[in-house]
């Protein structure tokens, strides 16, 4: 597909709103100047000056189809300038597809973030601005909205001096189909995970030394993965005991631990981490289908979701999150409505709602993802009506930038029990400092918000092999306070 600019450069803009039509589509930009092949499947987005003013237009020929949208600039434009070319791709794109983004022209991965920002800055236009300037469907406008105001009281308790930590633990048991995080298998990976509990004590120890000299306050602890409890009740009490001893965990609000996979979960593990101060869990169905479980190549079954969360309310765990999945492979959107039902039937404290990313559509023809799209956005739908009827309000939300219709992932809580790490996480409120592969650690300026973001490195066994180089990076942090502070 060639997508060709003229007299504008929003080359990104255009790219991300034509990908919420076309996902996997090859996208290329034709050169200035060039002639386009008429056979060829094209979107043409162009910002002209005319005797009467700026006219924006969007011409989409593609499989044989043509449709087209134009609209006179105005003054808000000049504010932001590529919201008419997004709105004018869009229409054009509507009318060829049949399909219109639930989310408008909204790209962005923090809607609530944005409507935070409208709210401080316009009131209670801020859902007039989503609907009608974005053109969000006015459903997904009120979700944002709610989710804005239910992260409001977790966004006050965060001072200047506020910090949380996540802690990576990038192994499982085995590789889920429709994985997109760099996670490894515990059979490929097995003889790294002793040393890499080592090093990442050790980098615990260091990240912990850093927080005390630059005077921080620990708010949250969140270990995710992967799937933390892969690892042995010794290796889970090395990692805790390293978080102990360099934090003050008695005076942090909240400390998770993602018991992910069923499979993985033990008595033996659940009193080492309640003995270690963890409040809250996932223990993750993804879905309560056996046939969806082995398609996507969980190694559990339904029995072992009910086991283990029973497992877990014995052991003392009164804040537990489950996490399903909309769009998984095999599954149907009645498939999905059992599946939310079994969820509330156990009355977690938190139940996570995420949109399939985009790997399964990548085989799937136009139209499939568009009905593909359509079922998902229905499973979703299906959530926001039960969720709250079960007693859940949605407290958090994001989307990932390669899901079908770019829809969102939402927590849904029962009353007073947000999870704050991904409230802090998501709205970037302070600083996350992160340890272990894969881990990236995201600085906020308290005075304006600037946000910077160091890495470390991806796979466990570069992790391990340049660790001192982990280490040494560090400083890099310790340099964003100090400029900070001058
Ligand atoms: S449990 Fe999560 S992180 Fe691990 S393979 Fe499955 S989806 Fe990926």
């Amino acid at each position: 597909m060639i997508l060709k600019l003229i007299g504008h450069t929003y080359k990104y803009e255009c790219e991300k709103v034509l990908r919420l039509f076309f996902p996997t589509a090859k996208i290329e930009f034709a050169a200035q100047g060039a002639a386009l092949d008429p056979s060829a499947d094209t979107v043409v987005c162009e910002r002209a000056e005319t005797p009467a003013g700026t006219v924006y237009r969007c011409r989409a020929h593609i499989d044989g189809r043509t449709a087209a949208a134009e609209r006179p600039g105005t003054d808000a434009d000049a504010v932001i300038e590529e919201n008419p070319i997004a709105t004018v791709m869009v229409e054009a794109l509507k009318e060829l597809t049949g399909v219109m983004p639930p989310w408008g022209i909204l790209t962005g991965v923090r809607p609530s973030k944005l409507m935070r920002k409208l709210l401080a800055s316009d009131g209670d236009a801020a859902e007039r601005i989503f609907t009608d300037t974005l053109l969000v469907r006015p459903d997904k406008a009120s979700l944002a909205r709610r989710v804005a105001d239910a992260e409001e009281a977790a966004v006050q308790l965060s001072r200047p001096d506020s910090f949380s930590l996540y802690i990576a633990v990038p192994f499982c048991p085995s590789r889920c189909s429709y994985c997109s995080f760099v996670s490894h298998s515990v059979a490929q990976a097995k003889k790294l995970i002793p040393s890499y509990v080592q090093r990442l004590c050790e980098e615990i120890d260091a990240t912990a030394l850093l927080a005390r000299k630059l005077g921080l306050r620990l708010e949250t602890v969140y270990i995710g993965g992967g799937t933390p409890t892969v690892l042995d009740p010794m290796q889970l009490e090395a990692v805790c005991a390293a978080l102990r001893r360099g934090f003050a965990l008695d005076s942090a609000r909240e400390f998770t631990v993602e018991a992910g996979r069923p499979d993985t979960v033990t008595p033996e593990k659940l009193a080492v981490l309640k003995s270690a101060g963890v409040g809250r869990i996932s223990i993750n169905p993804q879905t309560f289908s056996d046939e969806v479980l082995a398609a996507i190549g969980r190694r559990h079954t339904v029995a072992d979701i009910y086991d283990r969360f029973a497992l877990a309310r014995a052991a003392g765990f009164d804040n537990i999150n489950m996490d399903l999945i909309a769009g998984l492979p095999g599954d149907t959107p009645e498939g999905f409505a059992k599946s939310l039902s079994a969820a509330v039937g156990l009355a977690p404290e938190n139940i996570t709602v995420h949109t399939l990313a985009l790997k399964r559509a990548a085989a799937l023809s136009l139209s499939e993802t568009a009905v593909f799209g359509a079922e998902t956005a229905a499973m979703l739908d299906a959530a926001s009506n039960a969720l709250p009827q079960a007693g859940y309000s949605p407290y958090y939300m994001y989307r990932q930038s390669k899901s079908v219709g770019n829809l969102e992932n939402v927590g849904w809580t029962k009353p007073g029990r947000e999870c704050l790490y991904n409230i802090y996480m998501m709205e970037e409120v302070h600083s996350v400092f992160a340890c272990g592969a894969g881990a990236v650690t995201k600085t906020v300026s308290p005075a304006t918000g600037f946000i910077n973001r160091f890495y470390n490195f991806k796979y466990p066994y570069e992790y391990l092999s340049r660790f001192s180089e982990v280490l040494e990076r560090k400083q890099n942090i310790a340099a964003f306070y100090r400029e900070e502070k001058d």
